[in-house]
């Protein structure tokens, strides 16, 4: 059984309450911090952990930390990103319905540790629920002493704020977060100038996923040298990952870095095995901005071993074998799945959320989703099939932010991957059209798992 961090005491009934959290040893990694560690000496742990951003980009967090400008007499903030939007991603919704006081706890040890005395947590405006159960922990932690002036008799202050989201998809990129956050419209900003130096207001902000702060807690506990003790490799410690798709068992799981895709598709400890006693086809393995793979890739890369889930494993081959972790959000299709109609519904999804700045992003989406709609519903051409490969050419690399990118990957790798289905659907539309999509790409044989578990 994998070692779990996060979750250890998800189902403790009552976890969600500041009395239950705590009698579990909650905010003990506060004590810790505020009593016994410089925010130096948190950083440092932080480090050591070889924790990685955990919101897609998988940047090291000790580094992003320290990063951060300290102008004197200018304030410093910590902004988590809870504005969880990303298809099929939804660990860390999942985290704050039911274990809230773990994100709390873990800002007030980050804040700490950058010398913020006013942080947020931007929460997607349709999470109201969370918004409820975050703004209630808060206040519950506030009357017990963890928030607000001289937090334990340490002379530190913070007032931790809930924020809703703008409801947009582009809010979640860190700069968009912050222009949101100000009162304005979510537009991405251009880098440089980076957040740690003009961030929120103007000043040094550092913007957090939710389960890179949440995992500042068991490092600061444990310490950053055994968090790397998990994993391999520079894919340390646990991770989340919202599992979805055909699949026996959907759900959250917290994984060591370090499994194999084909443990985590096809055994009872998490996902089950695909549905119906259907076939593996395909996998989005990072929410749906990474490159989807089929079976063969999915499970183990081009030099035959097999993929972990890790950020190096996952990555191996690049662009043309290869995806990355991203999110987490493990969108897994069986042998029935429609390859085009799940790009056109991807390509659906980022046109709309385009904050429309940039030509090839704004315009770019637009055409990939109506040439997908086409080929999907029977009209397209063979050289539609091109049109997008050129599409999505033209919109990667020359964006203001990463949505762009994130719109053209799904296409050129499914197109990369299943262009035959793609063809297909050219010269077999009726049949397309009735869900018959007539080629095989899925796992055969059965991995060796799957008779085993
Ligand atoms: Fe807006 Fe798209 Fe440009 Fe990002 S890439 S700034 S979402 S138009």
């Amino acid at each position: 059984m994998a070692r779990k961090l996060l979750f250890e005491h998800i189902n403790v009934p009552g976890i969600n309450t500041f009395d239950v959290y705590r009698k579990q040893g909650g905010y003990r990694a506060v004590e810790k911090a505020l009593k016994s560690l410089s925010p130096d000496d948190v950083v440092e742990e932080v480090k050591k952990s070889g924790l990685r951003g955990r919101g897609g980009a998988g940047f090291p967090t000790g580094m992003k930390w320290s990063f951060l400008a300290k102008p004197e007499g200018v304030p410093r903030y910590l902004v988590c990103n809870a504005d969880e939007s990303e298809p099929g991603t939804f660990k860390d919704r999942y985290l704050m319905t039911n274990i809230p006081h773990l994100l709390i706890e873990g800002m007030i040890v980050s804040s700490y540790a950058l010398g913020a005395n006013t942080s947020y947590i931007y929460v997607r405006g349709e999470m109201m629920p969370q918004i409820r159960i975050l703004e209630k922990a808060i206040a519950e932690a506030k009357a017990a002493g963890f928030l607000g002036k001289n937090i334990l008799g340490s002379g530190f202050d913070l007032e931790l704020y809930v924020q809703p989201g703008g409801g947009a998809y582009i809010c979640g990129e860190e700069t968009a977060l912050l222009e949101s956050l100000e009162g304005k419209r979510g537009n991405p900003r251009i880098k440089p100038p980076f957040p740690a130096v003009s961030g929120l207001y103007g000043c040094p902000t550092v913007v957090n996923n939710v389960e890179s702060i949440a995992a500042v807690v068991p490092i600061v506990n444990e310490g950053g040298d055994e968090y790397a003790k998990i994993g391999i490799g520079r894919s340390t410690g646990t991770k989340l990952i919202s599992a979805s798709g055909n699949i026996n068992k959907p759900g959250v799981y917290e994984i060591e870095l370090g499994v194999s895709v084909e443990e985590f598709i096809y055994s009872e400890e998490y996902c089950g095995g695909i549905a119906n006693g259907k076939r593996l086809k395909a996998v989005v393995a990072g929410g749906s901005s990474v490159p989807i793979l089929p079976a063969n890739l999915i499970l183990k890369t081009t030099n035959g071993e097999n993929r972990l889930m890790t950020y190096e494993s996952l990555s191996d081959g690049g662009f043309a074998t290869g995806t990355m972790l991203g999110s987490g959000g493990f969108v897994v299709l069986d042998e029935d799945a429609c390859i085009v109609r799940n790009t056109w519904n991807f390509s659906r999804f980022y046109h709309h959320e385009s904050c429309g700045q940039c030509s090839p992003c704004r315009e770019g989406t637009g055409w990939m989703e109506k040439v997908l709609h086409r080929l999907e519903y029977g009209h397209g051409t063979m050289s539609d099939i091109d049109l997008l490969v050129n599409v999505a050419k033209q919109i990667e690399g020359n964006t203001i932010c990463p949505l762009g990118d994130a719109a053209a990957w799904p296409v050129a790798s499914a197109i990369r991957h299943f262009r035959d289905e793609f063809e297909w659907h050219v010269t077999h539309p009726q049949e397309a059209l009735k869900g018959n999509y007539g080629l095989a790409h899925y796992a055969d044989p059965l991995p060796q798992i799957a008779q085993t578990v």
